[in-house]
């Protein structure tokens, strides 16, 4: 019985003796192999971990003048060089794998795909159209596709656009219907210019169909049916884009003072305007607000709003405008420096009100519904109050 237990102890020492060989064999593979490469290839992967890119590419240069077949390193070369905005050797690179003849299949469409990429880079967007089709059927038609959508999009070509998204719903299995409704929304604004109600409502009904979520649609159905006179539409619309955006409200704030003009209730466009605010107190929207307020409503009242949101949210800028609403209502020395000090107030005030992207920051005075800082769909939001 004890010799049978000690037996069992030897295993554990026999698997480390066995593992200490198998780590010495790979080690001894390892050290061969690495005695193959060249001393610069070790320099180039240096520099490529400090971000010494530059470096890094110059040595990888040397290894690739050494072993032209290096067809990893080539490719990890291109992609460098296209990183770094060196476009025009990244192609060249990578247009000299596409050419051989002896590449296995797949490294070729990984060229082939590096490729389209570097035209895109470079702004060539019909030759990296045309290169990302090519990878129709291959491992990368996926990827290819996504690119191709983001080409299309920024030549504007939005039915393309659109076939490129269902295809990448179809290879990826992700539902696209966030941006397929933002190019039919594209569609019906230029429809809207030309004055093509047809097409414009064939489009918005396409962009409800595939996200109904989607802000813009109320945004233009609000404005179509204005321009047509046709209130009880506006106002659903209206009462759409409260639900899904109130923070967008101000975009539609003229077209809101015009209906309730016409209908003969003004003071309703600043009800809904305050409604808006209370849903998503923002900059924009409150001073759109006291615009209204103040020509429906009046200075007095005008001031009432405007105190009441500064005591919920303070905000320099519309502090500053609420010193010059007073100064108005005191002529004489007083007015003058409440007037005085709004103007420093509102110099002193850095940022200009307006929207801002939630994905990356940028700040613009307009809305954008494709940010122009990283190109993302719908992350521009009214700023809020106080921010
Ligand atoms: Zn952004």
């Amino acid at each position: 019985m004890m010799d049978f237990d000690a037996w069992w102890l030897l295993i554990p020492l026999a698997c480390f003796a066995l593992g200490w060989f198998a780590a010495r064999v790979d080690i001894r593979y390892v050290l061969r192999d690495a005695r193959a490469l060249p001393s610069a290839y070790f320099r180039g992967l240096n520099f490529l971990l400090r971000e010494e890119h530059d470096r890094a590419v110059e040595s990888f240069v040397d290894v690739s003048r050494r072993d032209p077949h290096a067809l990893d390193l080539q490719l990890a070369l291109g992609s460098l060089f296209r990183r770094q905005g060196r476009v025009g050797e990244a192609t060249s690179i990578h247009q000299g794998l596409v050419d051989r003849h002896d590449l296995p299949k797949d490294k070729r469409d990984f060229a082939l795909f590096e490729l389209a990429q570097d035209f895109h880079a470079a702004g060539l967007f019909d030759r990296a159209e045309h290169v990302y089709e090519q990878l129709t059927g291959t491992a990368f038609e996926a990827e290819a596709v996504t690119r191709l959508a983001s080409v299309l999009e920024q030549e504007k070509a939005w039915p393309r656009a659109i076939a490129a998204r269902e295809r990448i719903a179809r290879l990826k299995g992700e539902p696209q219907g966030r941006f397929i409704a933002q190019y039919h929304c594209e569609l019906a604004d230029a429809a809207f210019a030309a004055g093509d109600d047809v097409a414009l409502q064939a489009h918005l009904a396409a962009a409800h169909e595939v996200n109904r979520n989607n802000a813009r649609i109320p945004l233009i159905t609000f404005a179509l049916a204005m321009r047509r006179g046709d209130h009880a539409v506006a106002k659903d619309a209206l009462s759409d884009l409260l639900r899904l955006r109130p923070d967008l409200t101000t975009l539609a704030a003229d077209g809101i003072v015009e209906l309730y003009k016409a209908e003969g209730t003004p003071a309703r466009a600043v009800e809904q305007l305050a409604y808006a605010q209370s849903l998503a107190p923002t900059s924009l929207g409150l001073s759109r607000l006291v615009d209204a307020s103040l020509a429906i409503e009046g200075a007095d009242r005008a001031i009432d709003r405007l105190r009441g949101a500064l005591t919920a949210q303070p905000s320099a800028r519309q502090a500053s405008r609420l010193l010059e609403l007073e100064s108005a209502r005191h002529p004489g020395a007083a007015g003058t420096v409440m007037h005085d000090i709004a103007q420093l107030l509102l110099r002193a005030t850095e940022r200009t009100p307006g929207f801002h992207c939630t994905h990356c920051g940028f700040r613009a005075p307009r809305h954008y519904w494709k940010c122009p800082g990283c190109n993302e769909w719908e992350s521009f939001c009214a700023t809020a109050l106080g921010q």
